[in-house]
């Protein structure tokens, strides 16, 4: 998998400076069934399971906007960095 050889440790989990694999390549956006966001390696990041199951209720349940509105800012700014010649 390669967002997770792009992205070996947890994103989440890094910036509470904890270290940890990342073990699931997560839309950082909702695809919504959109194949194109679904296939596109750039809208991936690599988190571990607990943070994945973490950021999957804030999708389902309302009220984690801001959350949610944090981690895909943090994401975005790591992909900016980070991402540089990848693409
Ligand atoms: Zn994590």
């Amino acid at each position: 998998m390669l967002t997770l050889r792009a992205w070996p440790l947890c994103v989440w989990c890094q910036r509470q400076g904890i270290c940890k694999a990342s073990q699931v390549a997560d839309h950082v956006r909702q695809h919504n069934g959109d194949h194109d966001r679904f296939y596109d390696p750039a809208g991936l990041i690599g988190i571990c399971a607990s943070c994945h199951t973490l950021k999957s209720g804030w999708e389902r349940f309302p009220g984690h906007e801001a959350q949610l509105a944090e981690y895909w800012r943090y994401c975005d700014g790591l992909r900016a960095t980070q991402g540089g010649g990848r693409a």
